[in-house]
């Protein structure tokens, strides 16, 4: 009887570790996806100090075709909406399955996280693609004036981006939120497993990409 506790105790310990280097792990890359968009401010800002955004500016939230995320940016995304409290997190499941719906027809679809007084709903922890948002000209329709720089460097911080998520995959928010829902997919994912395969009816025709194989075509 001694030695089988003693053996759950092991146990116990091990898997307390296991818990405590995971976080860590977790801790470790979620610094890292903050470092690569300051970084992408730090060299964008003298470009976007023309630019005529301001809060409740929304037409690039609405005439949106798709609103990129990376696996790993979707986690954190995740986690930030598991923290609203429930009524909330029910309205924006809602808003999420429109999206789907309506993104099966083509033309651009208005952001689910847009609220009615145009303003984000997931600013702090909002993906990359709308960080490198900017224009110095208001939008008419014809998309945002960048400078040629930023686009260079906003390419270069989503190769960065799909590089720290290595066996992960990006694409439309909401899909990369439907694909995240999936346990058996989320436990697969977090515990570093990599199997495209595996997700590809769900994938493709949702115009997913494979981190891994960003700029090998
Ligand atoms: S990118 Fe265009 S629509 Fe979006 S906030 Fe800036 S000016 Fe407004
Ligand atoms: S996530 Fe936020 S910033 Fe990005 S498109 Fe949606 S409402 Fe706009």
């Amino acid at each position: 009887m001694g030695l089988r506790l003693d053996t759950l105790r092991r146990k116990k310990g091990l898997v307390k570790d296991e818990t405590a280097r995971k976080t860590a792990a977790d801790a470790a890359i979620a610094e890292r996806l903050e470092r690569i968009y300051q970084d992408f401010q730090r060299q964008a800002a003298p470009f976007l100090e023309g630019a005529v955004c301001r809060p409740g500016c929304a037409r690039c939230c609405i005439e949106v075709g798709n609103v990129d995320a990376t696996t790993l940016e979707g986690m954190r995304i995740r986690a930030f909406l598991h923290s609203l409290p429930r009524p909330q997190r029910l309205e924006i499941g809602k808003a999420l399955e429109r999206n789907r719906r309506l993104k099966r027809k083509p033309g651009y679809v208005r952001c689910p996280f847009l609220q009615k007084n145009d303003t984000c709903r997931i600013y702090p922890v909002r993906p990359f693609s709308c960080r490198q948002v900017y224009s110095l000209t208001p939008c008419t329709g014809a998309g945002p004036t960048v400078h040629r720089q930023v686009a260079h460097l906003a390419r270069e911080t989503v190769a960065a981006l799909q590089r720290l998520d290595a066996n992960g995959y990006a694409g439309h928010l909401s899909y990369i939120l439907e694909l995240l829902d999936d346990d058996q997919f989320r436990a697969f994912y977090l515990a570093g497993g990599f199997d495209p395969a595996r997700i590809m009816h769900f994938a493709r025709p949702r115009g997913l990409s494979i981190n891994r194989l960003a700029g090998t075509d």
